[in-house]
């Protein structure tokens, strides 16, 4: 049995009506949540909404109000997680467009992430016909200040009303959108991540790749003994090994090696495959530097920061952009990763990405969409 969407619903993108919210945040209401950003915290007037059922495929493109759900209790997302979201950003740039980045591969990996789930794949013109026209809508919520954006959340739920265990034959697809300050306050700060050698977040043929909810709510409780420990992050290996890395809790890794080569896990279905890595790759390649999709040991890992040879560690994701890694440590050890501070290599890749994002340098790629 797949899922998918049906043949009915080939769809043509058909306009999202609108439903204005009929009591929108005032101008100073909205001045004042534009002006002191937190992460995902304030949300705008207006959310997307599709609808779809097994026997009429995706219907009812709308913008409504943005408002508390009205679930059954029996939601099939209530009990058995039937969830799967994503995360991008819009900017403003000095010009006073809009612009989305490379949202066709979060339309992508959201069907792929659907499959995985069980859940109807929401064709990629509905994606991205939703965030054009709820940005278009809510335009005035993008923020300028430095480093900050509308960032947006799509996500499907299963809205099938039993508790028996099936695919759900009702889904609500949905878009909201939250005008936000960077992930992690404080700017450009190295972060310690805790080397995880007691829990996983994926192992083979599990959920690893797919963005879906519960491999976040599975991450918390390792998250907050990491914490305890003094850590900001974790680090996840191999369930199968225990040696090789696969990534943090929401960010991919990349290694710098003291030669200049750049070291990144590869692609074993374990891992999310972010688009800020993809990114990543096809620029430090363009810059002339060396990189290496591959197994990375934990102890090469080790050993290479010890001697040298690992001159920087970071990771990466749209939320947090690129984040140098300070230290590293677990049960049986603790590391400085070089001087600790961030590296070279890891701020000019962040400079280079954010000043494409930003329009403060040239989008020779196309990553760049723009919406108005
Ligand atoms: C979302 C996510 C990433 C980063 O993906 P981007 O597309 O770069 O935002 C990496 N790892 C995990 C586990 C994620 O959920």
């Amino acid at each position: 049995m797949t899922t998918s969407s049906s043949a009915t619903d080939a769809s043509t993108a058909e306009a999202f009506r609108v439903v204005a919210n009929p009591n929108p945040a005032t101008e100073a209401e909205r001045a004042e949540k534009l002006s002191s950003l937190k992460f995902g915290v304030n949300f705008t007037d207006h959310m997307a909404r599709m609808t779809w059922s097994m026997d009429e495929g995706w219907t009812d493109r709308r913008i409504e109000p943005y408002a508390p759900l009205q679930l059954d209790p029996a939601s099939s997302v209530l009990h058995y997680a039937s969830e799967i979201f994503e995360g991008l950003k819009a900017y403003k740039w000095a010009d006073g467009t809009i612009r989305t980045f490379r949202p066709q591969a979060n339309a992508e990996r959201f069907q792929r992430s659907a499959w995985r789930m069980a859940l109807p794949e929401l064709p990629t013109e509905d994606f991205m016909a939703s965030i054009r026209a709820l940005v278009e809508l809510e335009k005035d919520w993008v923020p300028t200040i430095p480093e900050s954006s509308l960032y947006l959340r799509p996500f499907l739920i299963g809205t099938d009303v039993f508790l028996g265990l099936r695919q759900p034959m009702t889904v609500d697809y949905l878009l909201i959108a939250s005008p936000s300050g960077p992930y992690f306050s404080g700017g450009v700060k190295p972060v310690s991540i805790w080397v995880e050698q007691e829990y996983h977040r994926a192992g083979p043929g599990g959920t690893g790749a797919a963005k879906c909810g519960g491999n976040y709510a599975s991450s918390l409780r390792p998250q907050i003994e990491a914490g305890k420990r003094g850590y900001d992050q974790v680090l996840y290996l191999d369930a199968k090994t225990d040696t090789v890395l696969e990534e943090l809790g929401g960010m991919n890794v990349f290694v710098v090696m003291k030669d200049g080569t750049v070291v990144t896990p590869v692609l074993t279905g374990n891992l999310l495959e972010g688009v800020t890595r993809a990114s990543i790759i096809q620029l430090l390649e363009d810059d002339h530097l060396k990189v290496v999709e591959r197994d990375i040991t934990i102890k090469e890992l080790r050993d290479g920061v010890a001697s040298g040879d690992v001159a920087e560690v970071f990771a990466c994701g749209t939320a947090a952009v690129v984040t140098p890694i300070g230290k590293m440590g677990s049960t049986d050890f603790e590391q400085q990763v070089g001087d600790g501070q961030p590296g070279p290599v890891t701020l000019k890749v962040r400079q280079t990405l954010t000043d494409i994002q930003y329009g403060r340098a040239e989008d020779t790629y196309g990553w760049m969409e723009t919406i108005c």
